[in-house]
């Protein structure tokens, strides 16, 4: 049983943007060398979080509009009198900080339409992620 851990950055460039993580996880996963275990996928983050969702244009659209239908964004919330950002930490929540894959035969077991995306809430800024592999 071995253990693999490895951090990188994403720049964000908008306030809220989903950006595909997909390529450097599995950058990290070929690296490790571990063929079959668990991969953890994790922001330490209160404004960013992740999904994993098909990568389609329109869809992207959808679920960002969609966002802020369910959490309203420009609400009069208390957070927002010492730091303007309620709706990020809110919607935030929803999503959560971390998603686990079983890794099988050396890879991530994706669907054929699912992507990892960070889930930017804040920013632009630069967004930490954490990849942990257990395995063997
Ligand atoms: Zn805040």
């Amino acid at each position: 049983m071995g253990v693999f851990s490895q951090g990188f950055t994403a720049k964000t460039s908008k306030q809220v943007e989903l950006v595909n993580i997909t390529p450097t996880v599995k950058e990290i996963i070929a690296k490790s060398g571990v063929r079959e275990g668990i991969v953890l996928v994790y922001v330490p983050h209160a404004t960013a979080g992740l999904i994993v969702n098909e990568n389609e244009p329109r869809l992207i659209k959808d679920f960002l509009d969609t966002l802020k239908t369910l959490i309203p964004w420009n609400k009069n919330y208390a957070h927002n009198q010492i730091d303007d950002n309620a709706a990020s930490h809110l919607v935030n929540s929803i999503f959560g900080c971390s998603i686990s894959f079983p890794l099988i035969e050396g890879k991530l077991s994706l669907g054929t339409w699912q992507t990892i995306f960070l889930v930017e809430l804040d920013g632009p800024r630069t967004r930490q992620i954490y990849v942990k592999i257990v395995g063997e």
